[in-house]
């Protein structure tokens, strides 16, 4: 398994741009800080990772729906949520090198990087603005999105109505977020433009704390089965220093990141402290009507809000793994196959003698099916390591025997084990082994 090196950060950076899981933003013109671009194998990646958690916390549920809210919303939405009041982090500058910190993650009154004196803290509002219509005035404000659960609360109603759920019930949405960070970071760990997964689970009040602990432990599982190990994963609870002003409870999944133990994903009890101001602010009746018992309340909230670009992160942090093989240094991305971009590549030993031809009608048969790469070029050890990198659980390679008896090896990634198989029972094999 990955004894993950030392310098794994800076090799995964060059690694990912390399073979084209994430460039910089804006490469060309020099790069823009903390904006990253997903190259071909990276929006693979992420679509995958997507759709597994869409597919578990929507698709296999009775009791969860999903929504897809838009990013700009009315600017009165972030009064009732306290982000205009107390969306903000203290920041503090060095009076030396100009450099910028956030306050609470510098330890004592010297610069971190050259020594220098830091300003007193100041308080930054972490929203990010613009204005809407062709009028740049203050009453045309309007505020990028810094989570998506707002979009959640504002159309509990709509929700409801339209698919008439009954409490406890779930809305799920996935789509970015902007954060004006202080000090984005750490690769795509901390951006100011970032992708949220996030779930609302509205609950009668008394109730929440039983779904607070099964959400918990739900959540956890997920990442089990995206293939961290799980001596990398701890729960984090929060103190009551750290509680967000909306939570009765919160809990961190902390992964043990390369520059430590760090928050992937924060589960809270949010109480009924969204719908209340929501109702407050927009003068709409928000309550929830429980034909059963005859009772009218506002629903309490547990939260589940994680991020894809940090799963994402998290899941080649995981996989990067370095051995050697016949001498020579083989670096190979250990992805689940639930999650990786291509499922196989196919390679004809050698270009000529109907190789290429069954190669490409093999391909055209497993296309349908999954994501595929067809290579010809180089030998076919360099082959296989150029999809090791890539993350590639197999490789199908056809040979002269595939065209006497219909037959391929198939290559497993990490023990580099070959089989024979036969070509019709591919689809079938594949199938099994990256579900
Ligand atoms: P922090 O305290 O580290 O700034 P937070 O507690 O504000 O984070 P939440 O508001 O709970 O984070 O956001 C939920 C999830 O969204 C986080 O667990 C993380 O996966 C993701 N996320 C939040 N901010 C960022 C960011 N700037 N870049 C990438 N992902 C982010």
């Amino acid at each position: 398994m990955s004894n993950r090196p030392p310098d794994v950060m800076d090799k995964l950076v060059s690694l990912c741009k390399r073979r084209g899981f994430i460039f910089q933003s804006s490469e060309i013109y020099g790069g823009i800080t903390s904006c990253y671009d997903y190259g071909p194998l990276g929006v693979e990646l992420k679509k995958n990772i997507k759709e597994r958690w869409w597919k578990a916390m929507v698709q296999q549920r009775d009791d969860i729906v999903g929504l897809d809210a838009s990013i700009l919303m009315h600017p009165r939405v972030w009064e009732a949520s306290g982000h205009v009041e107390g969306f903000h982090d203290p920041m503090v500058d060095c009076k030396q090198c100009k450099k910028r910190f956030r306050a609470d993650e510098v330890e004592g009154p010297r610069c971190p990087e050259c020594g220098g004196k830091l300003t007193e803290a100041r308080q930054f509002n972490l929203m990010f603005k613009t204005h809407m219509g062709p009028v740049e005035e203050e009453a045309s404000i309007v505020y990028l999105r810094p989570e998506t659960a707002q979009g959640i609360y504002v159309n509990f109603l709509n929700v409801l109505n339209s698919s008439r759920k009954k409490i406890p019930f779930g809305i799920a949405q996935i789509g970015k977020a902007f954060r004006n960070e202080i000090t984005p970071g750490n690769f795509i760990f901390r951006t100011r433009e970032f992708e949220q997964m996030e779930m609302q689970y509205f609950v009668k009040p008394g109730t929440d704390g039983e779904w607070f602990e099964y959400w918990r432990e739900q959540r956890m599982q997920w990442y089990y089965e995206l293939g961290i190990r799980r001596e990398r994963l701890r729960f984090h609870e929060h103190g009551r220093d750290e509680l967000a002003h909306y939570a009765a409870r919160a809990f961190d999944i902390q992964y043990e990141f390369p520059f430590g133990w760090k928050e992937l994903e924060g589960i809270h009890n949010r109480t009924d402290f969204d719908l209340s101001r929501h109702q407050q602010y927009s003068g709409k009746d928000l309550t929830y009507f429980d034909d059963q018992t005859r009772e009218r309340y506002v629903p309490y909230i547990i939260e589940t809000s994680a991020g894809v670009d940090r799963t994402l992160f998290t899941c080649l942090v995981e996989a990067y793994d370095e051995d050697v093989v016949e001498g020579e240094l083989r670096v190979v991305l250990r992805l689940s196959p639930k999650v990786a971009p291509i499922k196989a590549g196919v390679f004809p030993l050698v270009k000529r003698d109907g190789m290429p031809e069954l190669a490409h009608k093999i391909v055209d048969m497993l296309r349908p099916h999954f994501m595929v790469f067809y290579d010809e070029s180089g030998a076919i050890g360099r082959r296989y390591r150029r999809q090791d990198e890539a993350g590639t659980p197999f490789g199908i390679t056809v040979d002269s025997q595939s065209l006497q008896d219909q037959t391929v090896t198939v290559r497993e990634r990490d023990s580099m084990r070959q089989e024979r198989v036969a070509i019709d029972r591919l689809v079938e094999l594949l199938r099994e082994r990256v579900a």
